[in-house]
């Protein structure tokens, strides 16, 4: 009887835990329990700031599906040579096997017929048809797993991110650490050094130097956004 009481409190408590983790997913660690039927596809977006652990979470999800023996192919746009141009690879050096595309369109020449997971990387920098191209995918039961920046470096909304986070069934926000406050960081800085001078395109790839994770108070916009 006891421990049937014990039992049930355990329960109360571990979906208040649950209801929690998915109320504040952006400052606790998610743990979202996906669905796991295979009758129907989805789409999760995993995005954030700069240095908030995008790409470890999308390698994390990756290496649980394939210990599970489920096929995952992996893309990300050519334009992103970061480290090594054939993988993925995180700030804190985690990497997996990845198809470098100059366009998204691409994915369904490579897609072959016994994947059951597509990952996609740095998705900001395709264009707006990665939404019909994710949506199909989902659409034939696959899962699609896309990690990306939410803003730029001016704090405005990145590509084709906010047309993926409304189409999706599962969004998370990750957060870094606010490099001058240590608060809770959502938003990319761009640093003001020289050799950037006169250098507008949203991302400098591959020059993590010139960026830090900022909170909203600490974040300095360009003078251009500024109103
Ligand atoms: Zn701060």
């Amino acid at each position: 009887m006891n421990s049937q009481i014990i039992s049930s409190k355990k329960l109360a408590s571990s979906i208040l835990d649950l209801y929690i983790r998915i109320s504040f997913g952006g400052s606790f660690r998610v743990n979202i329990q996906l669905p796991t039927v295979w009758n129907s596809g989805w789409v999760e977006v995993i995005c954030g700031s700069m240095f908030s652990g995008k790409t470890e979470e999308l390698i994390r999800r990756i290496k649980r599906a394939q210990i599970a023996k489920q096929k995952v192919q992996i893309f990300k746009p050519l334009i992103d040579t970061r480290y090594s141009p054939e993988h993925v690879t995180s700030h804190s050096a985690m990497r997996i096997d990845a198809k470098p595309i100059g366009n998204i369109e691409e994915i369904m020449t490579f897609l072959e017929d016994n994947t059951r997971i597509v990952a996609i990387d740095e998705a900001q920098f395709f264009s707006p048809t990665i939404v019909e191209i994710t949506q199909r995918l989902a659409n034939r039961g696959l899962r699609v797993i896309i990690a990306g920046l939410d803003l730029d470096y001016r704090g405005i909304p990145f590509g084709p991110m906010p047309l993926l986070m409304a189409t999706s069934e599962f969004v998370t926000k990750m957060s870094a650490i606010c490099t001058v406050c240590g608060n809770t960081a959502s938003r990319t800085q761009r640093l003001k050094l020289e050799s950037l001078e006169n250098n507008n395109s949203q991302v400098l790839v591959g020059a993590d130097e010139f960026y830090e994770a900022r909170c909203r108070k600490c974040y300095e916009p360009p003078a251009e956004v500024m109103v």
